[in-house]
């Protein structure tokens, strides 16, 4: 079977994240300041994370240990991986194994039928009058708010699919970074996504902890997961999210694509309650913030069809992660991003 891996969306993101190294070069230094201070805001929250309830971590847990530590080891070649250790054991294995107790429950045979008509959304590069951009088969206005709501842990296509039909009805497009292994249980989720502009992409193959693992180990969870989305979809995702959030300089010298993790956590796989998810959010949110949530409960799905309204009525548009980048000057691979605020 043929994978491609150069459509124009594909194309057209490896260009801008050619550009964004270039722009990272130049500004590593007010670019370390910044991540430090993302850095201490994180470890701020992490105590109370640790304080709360014993349960598994989110990624939301984890990531602000690893945001952390990740920011401090900007130096040449330090190491981190002791330190890791310290990070939440748990993960959210709790939550990864009730769904997959669920998984299969598609049952679709292979076939990868679609990949001719499923890149010709994103192929589009028309420009309407009004400067408006198309992509992911509607238009996007590069001037105006816009914001990326992430799913993780999936696919999960009960929860899944409820947020595209939700996104679609508001011209919303999600994406979803989702766990290799799943893929084959979900595949016409996995088509649905790509053919209809939203975003599959990779959050490992097994959700191991990749900081503690080793370089081969690493590359192998990231490959295989980038081959299971491809050998569904017939495209190669664009962007990773570390399981429970975590990296450290071997993690990062091992991912050749860049690592997206989230400025606004909803922690709804704690609460498993939409107000609360909700609430996470509204109020909340600024242009180009990157919001985390899980694609494996059906409260997250409800919170889904409030907040897709309602952030698009207050003028945000509901983009991809890829799509921010776009439209926001670009993504180095191996780095670390949080959001993409406006120049
Ligand atoms: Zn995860």
């Amino acid at each position: 079977m043929a994978v491609r891996k150069n459509t124009a969306a594909a194309g057209s993101t490896a260009e801008m994240i050619r550009r964004g190294a270039e722009k990272m070069k130049k500004k590593a230094g007010k670019g370390l300041a910044l991540c430090l201070c993302l850095g201490l805001l994180s470890a701020g929250e992490i105590t109370a994370y640790a304080d709360g309830p014993a349960g598994p971590a989110s990624d939301g847990a984890a990531v602000s240990a690893g945001a952390a530590r990740e920011d401090l080891a900007e130096g040449p070649g330090k190491d981190l991986a002791a330190e890791a250790g310290e990070q939440t054991e748990t993960g959210n294995q709790e939550a990864g194994s009730e769904a997959s107790q669920q998984a299969g429950t598609e049952g679709q045979p292979a076939e990868t039928a679609n990949q001719e008509s499923s890149t010709e959304s994103q192929a589009s590069e028309e420009k309407a009058d009004d400067g408006r951009i198309m992509s992911g088969g509607r238009l996007i206005d590069p001037a105006k708010p816009m914001i990326a709501l992430t799913y993780d842990d999936g696919p999960y296509a009960p929860v899944g699919n409820r947020i595209m039909d939700c996104m679609e009805r508001y011209n919303g497009r999600a994406t979803f970074f989702v766990v290799g292994n799943r893929v084959n249980s979900y595949q016409d989720e996995m088509r649905r996504m790509h053919s209809s502009g939203h975003e599959a992409g990779n959050h490992s193959y097994s959700h191991k902890y990749l900081q503690k693992l080793g370089a081969a180990d690493i590359r192998k969870e990231i490959e295989t997961g980038n081959q299971a989305i491809a050998a569904v979809t017939g495209v190669s995702p664009a962007l990773v999210r570390l399981p429970g959030g975590g990296s450290n300089a071997t993690v990062l010298a091992n991912i050749h694509q860049p690592v997206i993790l989230w400025n606004v956590d909803t922690r709804d796989w704690a609460t498993r309650n939409a107000d609360q998810t909700t609430a996470a959010v509204l109020g909340k949110v600024k242009d180009g913030d990157i919001v985390l949530m899980h694609e494996l409960y059906q409260s997250t799905a409800d919170a889904t069809e409030r907040l897709v309204p309602a952030l698009s009525e207050q003028g945000f548009q509901l983009v991809t992660v890829s799509e921010l980048i776009r439209f926001r000057g670009g993504a180095a691979p191996g780095t670390l991003y949080y959001k993409f605020p406006p120049k």
